[in-house]
């Protein structure tokens, strides 16, 4: 399998190559030069599978250049019953009419984003080894990203972390959960200043280039191709549990925020997994349903990026977005790089021409957006209904899940986090506290491993330098 950008630029590269990439070197994003199709045949065998053996099936496909074995080694690592809390991994909880939530937090995070991150780090550590190398992740978190890098990341050979986090800022969970890490190999700087303040050192740290080669800087941020396609397995593994046969099919609703998640299920659509709908969920911040719904793409600017109680889908932008876009266009490269270079960073947003625009339908989307109030009347009603209590992200999917729902067929939830991230509006909602798992109990506790740093670029250069 090889690997282009969406972005004209037709250089072919292999899975390792693109693997501690970011973007493609014109800006573009990298997908696979084509979608594996997933033959009925092929689906029926995968069906028996347990979640690590299918992640193998899956990979496979799109990663060549690591010997099988080695492959299967990393996967099976990865996904375990220690690591994701149960033998399915990603489990169903059925809710009513016909909708289930499939739990996609039950790793060491409590959110998504372990699904991906801990493979990556596997791949990391073996990759590098390979090489003989070494890699310094350099990141900025206000929460989930970061902590999910940390655990991905620690005790692994050949990489560092240093994770550059609001002083005072996160929750009380959200900072134990990070700076209790005690591996000599993460960093948590506490950045004297605010999320926006640490997103720019990180750039300015990125854009020195001397420094960027000679401390062997990179990042893990979400358009990175190894994340998005270990996501496609859960898709597989969440239909397998959903139907009894292969021409059942599902839709899927997901919240969404960066585009990562919900993009892993039109790969899987593509693939030729019966998928009907993929219905994307937004919070107040609406860009992405406001190009379903009308085919406009509107970035939006800091002030009009509102702060919700679904902070991990606060953006501005959906930095996948211009993968499906590429997709959508009959992965015409030119107008695509026309779209998102010109059009989106000279006036902030494009408009599909209508006969592009009909294209979306064939794709299976639909869109809706929730707020903060149904937000709590989702919590509410599916704690009083079903005794199970979702977290704030969850809950924006669930609501706009009922709104596209067809009681013909299953609707799978993806669960994105767990509630305990976000007990203020839980108790918003219940009047009582999130559950928490046990291994978590009395974290606020522990002793905590963290650098108070100023908010200047230079000082976040020396901290790396003194501990390369
Ligand atoms: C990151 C995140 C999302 C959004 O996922 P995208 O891949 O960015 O669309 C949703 N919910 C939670 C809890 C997250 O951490």
């Amino acid at each position: 399998m090889k690997y282009i950008s969406t972005r004209a630029d037709k250089t072919e590269r292999g899975f390792s190559e693109i693997l501690l990439e970011g973007l493609a070197p014109d800006g573009g994003l990298y997908l696979p030069s084509h979608y594996p199709r997933v033959d009925a045949q092929t689906l029926q065998r995968w069906r028996g599978l347990s979640y690590a053996e299918l992640a193998f099936e899956v990979l496979s496909l799109y990663i060549d250049d690591i010997p099988a074995g080695d492959l299967r080694d990393i996967v099976s690592r990865t996904y375990t019953e220690q690591v994701f809390g149960s033998r399915e991994i990603t489990p169903l909880k059925p809710l009513d009419g016909g909708i289930r939530l499939q739990a996609l937090s039950n790793g060491p995070t409590l959110a998504f984003k372990d699904m991906a991150m801990q493979l990556l780090g596997n791949l990391f550590e073996y990759e590098l080894k390979r090489r003989g190398d070494q890699l310094n992740i350099l990141g900025a978190t206000s929460g989930d990203t970061g902590s999910a890098a940390e655990y991905a990341m620690r005790g692994k050979q050949g990489v560092r972390v240093f994770m550059l986090s609001p002083h005072g800022r996160m929750s009380p969970f959200q900072q134990a959960q990070m700076f209790s890490l005690q591996d000599e190999n993460i960093h948590n700087l506490a950045v004297e200043g605010v999320f926006d303040d640490c997103q720019d050192i990180v750039k300015a740290v990125s854009n020195d280039l001397e420094f960027k080669r000679r401390y062997k800087i990179g990042t893990v941020n979400s358009i990175n191709w190894a994340r998005l396609v270990a996501q496609v397995v859960y898709y597989f593994a969440g239909y397998f549990q959903a139907t009894r046969c292969n021409d059942e099919p599902v839709s899927f609703a997901v919240p969404s925020g960066n585009f990562g998640n919900i993009c892993a299920g039109h790969v899987a659509r593509m693939m030729g997994l019966p998928i009907r709908r993929l219905v994307l969920a937004t919070n107040e911040n609406d860009v992405l349903d406001e190009f379903f719904r009308t085919g406009t793409y509107r970035v939006r600017k800091s002030a009009e990026t509102y702060e919700t109680s679904s902070p991990s889908m606060d953006i501005s932008k959906a930095s996948n977005f211009e993968r499906f876009v590429f997709d959508l266009l009959g992965r015409d490269g030119d107008r695509t790089r026309s779209l998102f270079k010109q059009e989106v960073e000279l006036h902030g947003s494009f408009q599909l021409a209508p006969h592009e625009f009909a294209k979306v339908a064939e794709y299976g989307f639909v869109s809706g957006r929730s707020t903060h109030a149904d937000r709590l009347a989702t919590i509410r009603d599916t704690w009083e209904r079903h005794g199970v209590m979702i977290d704030t992200h969850t809950a924006d999917g669930l609501k706009v899940a009922r709104e596209h729902r067809d009681a013909s067929e299953p609707m799978l939830v993806l669960e994105t986090a767990l509630p305990v991230k976000f007990a203020a509006t839980i108790r918003e909602a219940l009047g009582r506290d999130p559950e928490r798992p046990a291994a978590l109990e009395g974290i606020e506790a522990l002793p905590k491993r963290f650098t108070v740093v100023p908010p200047d670029a230079q000082a976040v250069k020396d901290y790396v330098a003194r501990h390369c």
